[in-house]
């Protein structure tokens, strides 16, 4: 465990360690991360045995983990030039005679702190964008994966050893995590974890005003329309509520499918799910007390009314939870409105798609959603409608390997992006700048313009925007 002054003196260094890495200009730093890249392409199985042993998920789970984080860690490095490099911007009629200039400077030392679920890629789309960008990082990842944590880091420090010290680990609970957001002095926190949490650690920035990107959980949607392909839309909805045992921020947990698909999807997703081993296709769950989560939102759901088509709270048998499938659960049960993290799936039938999009979009969370709608058209059509902050069409989770999309949520979901260009911004600061090129007709920021001109120019500039 960290202690307060070893935190303090992370950030000291990475700060120190981030000046040699600006003065390494765009194309070290590309060089760098790239080869970090392939040196933990090189270093896969270590790293996944790594994740396998603290969060308990099949190894070959841990393996696609690690390759996710090498798709983003490789964009962030090959566009960080493109999307945070200098250019020029049109300055306008009125500031023709300024060259306008926009650039992306790096904000410092980023504080990432990180969940156990996906203990490389979640915090990787915050510390591989953050070092693009220019930035130091010191990263607190959760007290379930310390070791996960440590050796990213220290991988970062074999590969590029010219710049050890830029990207460091500090280890322990929650508490570590409030230093490292509140007095340690990073510029800015990437958080990623539940909304409680969030709100803490946006306590803990709010003294600083050190500003906070707030990755939280879901309660992720799939809206499935008349004439979808049921066994794609089965096989997508099990894999997206099972795999890695249903703890993925945005994997599946609700299910709304249009009446006369109801029967047949329904049967499909529990024959599927009912061939699943734990302990063998998915993990346990990796936090105990998730347990009691899951254990209570399916007996609530229950008494509520909702029915079991599979499983049930005998599914639970510590560490693990058999597949559970739920139907005509009421929309304000918790199993509806909390997310419940656990290999549970609540299937509700719906009268249309419109009634689909209102409930999916009544959550108070907002990371993820999928659509299968029958037609790539009409699902893109429903997609559009959906307050998520991600839509698959045709496929649960097919954003999380576009690199170049933004990932992040609204509502309890937090605020911010990670991935993408977007993801970039968010760890750069702009710096906007303008060159006088020539002495204006009317200098609208000297005394010495005589009044009428200066009025003549308002009076001009006043006629132009009324008129177009
Ligand atoms: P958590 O909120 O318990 O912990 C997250 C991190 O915050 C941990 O490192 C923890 O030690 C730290 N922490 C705890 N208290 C703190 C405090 N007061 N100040 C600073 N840091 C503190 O979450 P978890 O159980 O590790 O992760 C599961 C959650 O993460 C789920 O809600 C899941 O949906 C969410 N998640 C979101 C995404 C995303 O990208 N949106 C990705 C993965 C997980």
């Amino acid at each position: 465990m960290s202690t307060p002054d070893e935190v303090q003196a992370s950030v000291v260094q990475a700060r120190a360690a981030a000046a040699r890495w600006a003065a390494a200009g765009w194309g070290g730093r590309r060089a760098a991360l790239l080869g970090w890249k392939r040196s933990l392409a090189a270093r896969m199985d270590e790293v996944a045995e790594t994740v396998a042993a603290e969060t308990g998920k099949p190894h070959h789970d841990a393996r696609a983990e690690v390759l996710l984080a090498l798709v983003h860690l490789d964009w962030a490095a090959r566009n960080a030039r493109r999307v945070l490099g200098r250019r020029r911007v049109p300055s306008g009629p009125l500031s023709a005679h300024q060259r306008a200039l926009l650039a992306y400077r790096p904000m410092g030392v980023i504080g990432v702190i990180g969940p156990w679920n996906y203990p490389v890629y979640t915090p990787m789309g915050s510390i591989g964008y953050a070092l693009a960008a220019g930035n130091g990082v010191v990263f607190k990842p959760s007290e379930l994966t310390s070791s996960v944590g440590e050796l990213l880091a220290r991988s970062f420090a074999d590969a590029v050893p010219e710049h050890a010290g830029l990207f460091l680990a500090v280890t322990g609970p929650g508490t570590v995590g409030e230093v490292l957001a509140g007095s340690a002095g990073v510029d800015k926190v990437a958080f990623t974890g539940s909304p409680g949490t969030a709100r803490k650690v946006a306590a803990a920035c709010a003294a600083t005003l050190t500003p906070l990107l707030a990755e939280c959980g879901g309660k992720d949607a799939v809206l499935v329309g008349e004439g979808a392909d049921l066994d794609a839309v089965a096989d997508a909805v099990v894999w997206g509520a099972m795999a890695n045992a249903g703890q993925t921020c945005a994997g599946v947990e609700r299910v709304y499918v249009v009446g006369s698909a109801y029967d047949g999807l329904c049967e499909r997703i529990v024959s599927r799910a009912r061939g699943l081993t734990p302990g063998e296709d998915y993990g346990p769950l990796t936090l105990p007390g998730q347990l009691a989560v899951v254990e209570r939102h399916v007996k609530e759901a229950l008494a509520a009314g909702a029915r079991a088509l599979l499983g049930g709270p005998g599914s639970l048998r510590p560490p693990f939870v058999g597949p559970v499938v739920l139907t005509e659960v009421p929309e304000d049960a918790s199993a509806m409105t909390e997310e419940t993290f656990g290999p549970v799936v609540a299937v509700n039938r719906v009268r249309d798609m419109d009634e689909a999009v209102a409930r999916a979009n009544s959550s108070a969370y907002g990371l993820g959603a999928a659509v299968f709608a029958g037609s790539r058209a009409a699902g893109q059509a429903v997609a559009e409608r959906l307050r998520a902050g991600a839509v698959s069409v045709d496929s649960v989770l097919g954003f999380a390997a576009v690199p170049a999309l933004p990932f992040g949520g609204t509502g309890e979901s937090g605020y911010g992006r990670i991935h993408g260009a977007d993801g970039l911004r968010a760890f750069a600061t702009p710096r906007s700048m303008t060159v006088r090129r020539f002495a204006p007709l009317a200098d609208l920021t000297s005394f010495a313009t005589p009044g009428a001109r200066a009025a003549r120019a308002v009076e001009l500039g006043r006629w132009w925007h009324g008129r177009w």
